[in-house]
């Protein structure tokens, strides 16, 4: 396909491309994640629920405030689509772009997963991550990554003309339908970007398009997410697989994922609270 030609650069490019970069938001002002609190809430955890997510479906299921839930890869390498809500009112959920323009690309221990305005507040905060010595590779890919949307029929109908069902997006709809006694149609704007659990992504290197390689999840690995709210969750087991070639089809070996609720002890919870809504008034500069 031919490519537009760039225009000349001007005489000042270099310059003008040397300019230092500066981390977007000053992140060091959040406030600080306390890790010796985190070490602690996974000590003497007790398992009070499971959901098997069956390869190419997706799963519902509810946490607490100050549970925890784990991601279980099972009998082989699958990624896992994740949606979060406020269990209370589904309206608040993940924000994935903030996540991103906060914490990266890519999420891992201590990262906090917050929700979409008017409340950008942590929804979750990352506990334990079995793949935390993944890092980035020699392709710039790491895991976990809140750059993704989710494969969905829209797209897939784009690029293929055909029609599949079991993308992320329908996953991910039904389940969020089917714990929510909502209908198809009123549950489907509900659903929102993912964070990719267990995917291993990056950007190519000379045209900056998001990648995709096979995961290096293996049964037994898991992440383990503290629920800062009451939160709903849906997480679908992709049709991809371990997403190392395609998605949006039958074609690639899938394999089901496993939710464990967790339930600290009382006394690793002293002193901590859900967290509350950002206290901007939303008065947007109008007085009166
Ligand atoms: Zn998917």
């Amino acid at each position: 396909m031919p490519r537009l030609t760039r225009p000349a650069p001007p005489p000042d490019a270099d310059a003008r491309r040397a300019m230092p970069p500066v981390v977007t938001y000053a992140v060091e002002n959040l406030p600080p994640v306390d890790f010796a609190f985190l070490a602690r809430l996974r000590e003497g955890m007790e398992t009070i629920d499971e959901v098997i997510v069956p390869p190419r479906e997706a799963g519902a299921f509810r946490v607490p405030a100050g549970h925890v839930f784990r991601v279980v890869s099972i009998e082989g390498p699958q990624v896992g689509d994740l949606n979060l809500w406020n269990a209370a009112d589904p309206t608040e959920h993940f924000w994935s772009g903030k996540t991103r323009a906060l914490a990266g690309t890519h999420v891992g221990v201590g990262d906090r997963l917050w929700s979409n305005l008017p409340h950008l507040r942590p929804l979750a905060t990352i506990l334990h991550d079995t793949l935390g010595w993944y890092g980035f590779d020699a392709d710039g890919a790491g895991v976990h990554d809140v750059i993704g949307t989710r494969c969905d029929p829209y797209t897939n109908r784009l690029l293929t003309g055909t029609d599949y069902h079991h993308c992320c997006h329908s996953n991910l709809t039904r389940a969020f339908a089917g714990a929510t006694g909502r209908s198809l149609a009123e549950a489907e704007p509900f659903v929102h970007d993912v964070l990719n659990v267990f995917m291993c992504t990056g950007f190519t290197a000379d045209t900056h398009r998001y990648f995709m390689k096979a995961s290096p999840v293996r049964p037994g690995d898991f992440l383990e997410i503290f629920a800062e709210i009451d939160l709903l969750g849906a997480i679908s087991a992709c049709p991809g697989g371990d997403c190392g070639s395609t998605h949006s089809s039958d074609a690639v070996r899938c394999h089901p994922l496993r939710v464990e609720i967790l339930r600290p002890r009382p006394e690793a919870l002293r002193g901590w609270a859900p967290a509350v809504a950002n206290p901007y008034p939303r008065s947007h500069g109008v007085t009166g």
